[in-house]
């Protein structure tokens, strides 16, 4: 049998360190032995999914060195490879389904299922599905049908017993069958969902290794069954240990930045961050922490990989890309990288504006721009002592303004704008002291080029940053302060 991996993830925000981690294992797993590693866009989640959060995931890959050999830009034999352009083949195989009897169709409205879970809970039982769309006869489904009802199309799963499955990790792992719900497979809007799409097309793309991150492993005995009632063989499943914060919770943004965008445009090497994700539940047979790709494939071995929740150490990987710049650039790499890294013409081209009028002389951009070259700030608390505003304003300027930036998707000046003036105008503050704690948060200084169009050109995932920095610096939030806050700010989000 020959090995073909995939990396499947969905375009639904930025690019993670979570894909890369992943991408990478499997990418060392079929290409140690001679296979394929291949990408698949799962964006069967309409609302969620974008074509620029598409593309970030393939330049993010690519800068790292992950290359595939099949996918949506590139092609291949088993395309399309974007799941949007394959629901034909999914509304079959989930009508192949019903028509043997493995899936059904559920008519039951929205309200319904609400006022079901109600009664369940109220019962003091987990609320799930109860299978009363099983109940319904033929003649109801097909009158229903012909009065155009909306239907979702739902997975039988067995009353009894356990479901049982080999992770190439873990072993043996047993569910009971009593804990898995009826699956939608095919949504009213004739989507498919991702345990349908996913099993489909892991099969017609012949995947033969499902290597993914553990917190899909829930899911499996949906897939099993898939299988199952398609009669396919079963890839052989394994499921990766989560990155985790320092505290050893999964990681997320509100502790580590988490986009590959972040590390980029901090100026960390891409063989750092391979390096470093390989070194996340696996490590080399001598012990070596520094190594590279070529090196992680010569020796790579699935079995080896431990997993205790690997933690992703920001200082760590601070040391090592110091070691790769020391060790293995020379001055005229270094001087190369570094120019394509932020002082490439491109990029000095759209700071111009912002101090063409305002210097008399070169040796004035430096110290004007030095915060567009630079990591966090570093702050105190006195850094924000304002006249107006007392510390617990500016913490919640802080908090809101990084709330709010989360959300926006297209990062532009007028956008920055627009959003942050409506807090400002929700606080009742007047805009220019409003923009001080922000000030000081992203250029280090209360006052500087135009912020806006300074946090345009810094992008979204250094801004982000420096804001939670600048939040911590400024005395964080206690969980209470956070609670009245989050009420507070959907109160005026309304
Ligand atoms: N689309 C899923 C994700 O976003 C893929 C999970 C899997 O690998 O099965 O991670």
């Amino acid at each position: 049998m020959s090995i073909r991996t995939r990396i499947a993830p969905s375009p639904t925000g930025d690019p993670h360190v979570g894909t890369a981690y992943i991408a990478l294992f499997n990418l060392c797993f079929a290409r140690s032995s001679g296979g394929e590693f291949i990408l698949r866009i799962e964006d069967t989640d309409q609302t969620r999914s974008t074509s620029s959060s598409e593309k970030m995931i393939f330049d993010s890959l690519r800068w790292l060195g992950l290359d595939w050999s099949e996918g949506p830009d590139i092609g291949g034999k088993y395309g399309p490879y974007r799941q949007s352009e394959r629901l034909d083949i999914y509304h079959d195989h989930a009508m192949d389904l019903v028509n043997r009897g493995h899936a059904f169709y559920c008519f039951a409205t929205p309200d319904e299922l609400s006022l079901m879970r109600q009664d369940q809970m109220s019962r003091g039982e987990m609320p799930r599905y109860d299978g009363r769309g099983l109940k319904l006869s033929n003649l109801e489904i097909q009158e229903k049908l012909s009065r155009s009802e909306p239907y979702v199309i739902r997975l039988k799963v067995p009353e009894e017993g356990d479901c049982q499955f080999v992770d190439l990790l873990r072993g043996k792992i047993v569910i009971p069958w009593s804990q898995i719900d009826m699956q939608v497979l095919l949504k009213a809007d004739g989507m498919p969902t991702y345990h349908l799409a996913n099993v489909v097309d892991d099969h017609l793309m012949e995947i033969s290794h499902v290597i993914r991150g553990e917190e899909w492993i829930n899911s499996t005995p949906k897939h099993l069954l898939l299988y199952r009632y398609f009669n396919w063989d079963m890839p052989q499943f394994c499921h990766l240990p989560l990155l985790r914060n320092a505290d050893k919770s999964k990681l997320s943004k509100r502790k580590n930045p988490t986009s590959i965008n972040f590390y980029k445009e901090m100026g960390y090497l891409p063989e750092t961050i391979l390096n470093y994700l390989g070194r996340m539940g696996w490590s080399m047979p001598n012990q070596e922490e520094k190594f590279t790709l070529q090196q992680m494939l010569d020796n790579f071995d699935i079995t080896q990989v431990h997993l205790g929740g690997p933690i992703f150490d920001a200082e760590k990987l601070d040391w090592l890309n110091g070691c790769w710049i020391r060790e293995e650039l020379s001055d005229a790499e270094f001087g190369d990288r570094v120019a394509e890294w932020a002082f490439n013409k491109n990029h000095l081209s759209r700071m111009i504006p912002l101090v063409k009028e305002r210097v008399e002389k070169f040796s004035d951009v430096v110290p004007m721009l030095s915060f567009m070259f630079s990591g966090m700030p570093i702050l105190q608390e006195a850094s924000f002592e304002h006249k107006k505003l007392d510390n617990e304003s500016v913490r919640q300027i802080l908090q809101y303004s990084s709330w709010r930036l989360d959300t926006v998707t297209e990062w532009t000046r007028d956008n920055l704008y627009q959003e942050l003036n409506q807090i400002a105008v929700s606080l009742n503050l007047k805009l220019k002291d409003f923009l001080f704690p922000l000030f000081i948060g992203v250029v280090g200084a209360p006052s500087g080029p135009p912020l806006f169009d300074a946090m345009s050109i810094l992008g979204p995932d250094i801004v982000r940053a420096r804001l939670r920095s600048a939040l911590v610096a400024a005395g964080g939030a206690s969980k209470k302060q956070l609670k009245q806050w989050e009420s507070d700010y959907r109160q005026q989000a309304k």
